[in-house]
C-alpha cells in the first residue's frame, strides 16, 4: 500500500517539475514556478524517506544521518544564496551543478561495490549474447562517467568564472581529449565484460572521467562560456536520470530527464547564438589563449567622448533610441534608474526599445531577468534577430556595460576568439553612445574596434550614476 502511495506522491512532484519549468517561460511567474518545482522535490525526498521500503519490507533507516544531512546542506545552500551577487550567480549555477553530478557520481560508485558481490550473475544474466547489454552494469557506469566528467568540469568552471583559473591549452590537446575518451570507453567495456567487479578499473574510470572533465573545459575561454555550463548542466541531468533507472524511481528519472533535455535544448540554442559546433564544445577546442593574446597586444588609440548634457540632448530629440544592456549595467544594477530614463524619453515621444543578445551578461537570460526585475514591460525587449535589422534606422543606441556582444571583431578577424559569435549590430545606427567605467576589456578579454568608431562617444562612469546624471538633464530640457 506505502508503495502504491509514494508513487502518488512521485507522480505529483514529476507533475510540479513539468508545472515549474513551464512557469520559468514568463518572467512574471518564473517566481512561483521555482517555488512549485520546489515543493515538489521536497515532497518527493520527504516521502521517499519516510514511505520507501525494499523488497523484504525493510524502510531506509539512518534518519538521524539523513536529517543531519539535508539540515547541513538546506543551510549552506540558503546562507551562499542569500549572500551572492547576482553578478555571480553563474558561479554559484555551476558549483551546484557540480555538486549533484558528484552525488550522482558517487551513488554510482557505491552501487558497484554493493553490485560487486553478485557482480558475476549480473554480467552474465544476458545469457549467450553478451554482457555488454546489462542494463544496471551499463546505467552504473553511465552515471559514473558522466556524473565524474561534469563534477570536475563544473569545478573547472567555476574557477574560470570566478578569475581564479585561466584558460588553459597545450599543443595536441584536442587529440589527448579524444583518446581520453576513447581509454574511457575502452575501460567500461572491459568492466562490463570482466567476471568480477575490479575496482582497481573502476578506480581508473573515475580517473579517466574526472580527467577528461578537467581537460575539456580549461581551453574553453571568454565569450564560450555559456555553452559549456549548460552543456555540464545536461550531463548532471543526464547522470540524475541513469539513477532513476537504477533505483527504478520515477520521480529521479523524470527530473533528471527534464534536466538533461532542458540543458541540450539550452545547449543547442546557446550554440547557434554563438555560432558554434557542439563536437568542439565536447573536444573542447574553443578560444585559443594564443588568439586572445594576440587581440590584447593592439596599441592604445584615442576615442571620442561625449558630455552628459549632449547625450541627454542627443536622446531627448531622436525618435528611436535603443538600449544595449550588457553585464556592467548588472553590476551597477542601474535596471531600475535604466528603466526611469526609458519612460522619461517616451514622455517626450522618443520610441525606446532594448536589443537583447543571448548570452549578454553572465548567464543564460540574465537581461531578460535583470530588465524583469525593474518592471520593464516584455514586449520592449527584442531578441538579437529581430532587433539587428532596425539599428539602420534608429538614431541612438545607449550601450549600458555591453561590450563582447558588441564587438566587430566577431565579424571582421578570424583570429578573434569570438570570431563567428552573431553580436547585436550596434554599428548600423547613426549614433552610438557607449557607456563603461573605463577602457578595460570584456569577458573574452580583447578590445573592441566598436570604441573606435567614427559614430561612437564613449560615456564614462559607472552606469548607476551616469544614468542618474542622464535622467535629471533630460528632466531639465
Ligand atoms: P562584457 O563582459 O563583454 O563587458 C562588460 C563591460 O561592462 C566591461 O567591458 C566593463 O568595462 C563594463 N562594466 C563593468 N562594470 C560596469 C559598471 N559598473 N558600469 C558600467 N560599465 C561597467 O559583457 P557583455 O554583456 O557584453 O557580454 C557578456 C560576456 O560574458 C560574453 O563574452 C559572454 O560570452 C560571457 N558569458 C556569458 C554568460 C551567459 O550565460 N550570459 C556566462 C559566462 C560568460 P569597464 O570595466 O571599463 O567598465
Amino acid at each position: 500500500m506505502q508503495a502504491y502511495i509514494l508513487e502518488i506522491f512521485y507522480l505529483i512532484a514529476s507533475v510540479t517539475f513539468i508545472v515549474g519549468i513551464k512557469m520559468l517561460n514568463n518572467p512574471d511567474s518564473a517566481r512561483k514556478g521555482n517555488l512549485v518545482s520546489a515543493a515538489g522535490m521536497t515532497l518527493a525526498v520527504l516521502n521517499t524517506i519516510f514511505l520507501y521500503s525494499n523488497s523484504e519490507g525493510k524502510h531506509i533507516g539512518n534518519y538521524t544521518w539523513i536529517i543531519s544531512g539535508i539540515i547541513l546542506g538546506a543551510v549552506i545552500g540558503t546562507l551562499m544564496a542569500k549572500k551572492v551577487k547576482i553578478t555571480a550567480m553563474p558561479q554559484m549555477v555551476s558549483l551546484f551543478n557540480g555538486v549533484g553530478a558528484l552525488c550522482v557520481a558517487i551513488i554510482s560508485y557505491v552501487e558497484f561495490s554493493h553490485y560487486s558481490e553478485h557482480f558475476s550473475s549480473l554480467t552474465q544474466t544476458a545469457g549467450n549474447h553478451s554482457n555488454l547489454f546489462n542494463g544496471t552494469v551499463i546505467t552504473i557506469l553511465l552515471g559514473a562517467i558522466i556524473g565524474s566528467i561534469s563534477f570536475s568540469g563544473s569545478v573547472i568552471a567555476w574557477g574560470k568564472l570566478e578569475g581564479k583559473i585561466k584558460d588553459l591549452q597545450f599543443p595536441m590537446h584536442q587529440l589527448l581529449n579524444i583518446i581520453i575518451l576513447i581509454a574511457i570507453v575502452i575501460t567500461a567495456v572491459l568492466i562490463m565484460s570482466s567476471d568480477t567487479a575490479s575496482v582497481k578499473l573502476m578506480l581508473i574510470l573515475a580517473g579517466l572521467a574526472l580527467l577528461y572533465g578537467v581537460l575539456f573545459v580549461f581551453p574553453i575561454g571568454g565569450a564560450d562560456m555559456p555553452v559549456v555550463i549548460s552543456l555540464l548542466n545536461s550531463f548532471t541531468g543526464v547522470a540524475a536520470a541513469c539513477g532513476g533507472f537504477l533505483y527504478n524511481n520515477s520521480v529521479m528519472l523524470t527530473g533528471g530527464i527534464l534536466v538533461g533535455s532542458s540543458g541540450t535544448i539550452l545547449t543547442i540554442l546557446m550554440c547557434k547564438a554563438m555560432n558554434r559546433s557542439l563536437t568542439n564544445v565536447i573536444i573542447g577546442s574553443w578560444s585559443s589563449p594564443a588568439a586572445k593574446k594576440s587581440a590584447e597586444g593592439g596599441e592604445q588609440r584615442s576615442v571620442k567622448e561625449i558630455s552628459i548634457q549632449d547625450a541627454a540632448i542627443l536622446m531627448s530629440y531622436s525618435k528611436k533610441v535603443i538600449i544595449v544592456p550588457g553585464y556592467g549595467l548588472a553590476v551597477a544594477q542601474a535596471q531600475h534608474t535604466c528603466y526611469e530614463l526609458d519612460k522619461l524619453l517616451e514622455e517626450k515621444g522618443v520610441e525606446v526599445t532594448y536589443a537583447i543578445h543571448p548570452v549578454a551578461g553572465r548567464m543564460p537570460g540574465h537581461m531578460n531577468v535583470l530588465l524583469a526585475e525593474a518592471d520593464v514591460p516584455y514586449p520592449k525587449l527584442l531578441e538579437m534577430e529581430e532587433v539587428n535589422p532596425e539599428f539602420a534606422s534608429t538614431d541612438v543606441v545607449l550601450v549600458l556595460g555591453a561590450n563582447d556582444v558588441i564587438n566587430p571583431a566577431a565579424h571582421n578577424d578570424p583570429s578573434s576568439p569570438i570570431y563567428g559569435m552573431p553580436i547585436l549590430e550596434v554599428e548600423n545606427a547613426k549614433n552610438i553612445i557607449i557607456n563603461k567605467r573605463g577602457m578595460a576589456a570584456g569577458y573574452a578579454g580583447i578590445d573592441n574596434e566598436l570604441f573606435y568608431n567614427d559614430k561612437t562617444k564613449m560615456l564614462f562612469g559607472d552606469a548607476k550614476a551616469v544614468l542618474q546624471k542622464l535622467i535629471a538633464e533630460v528632466k531639465a530640457n
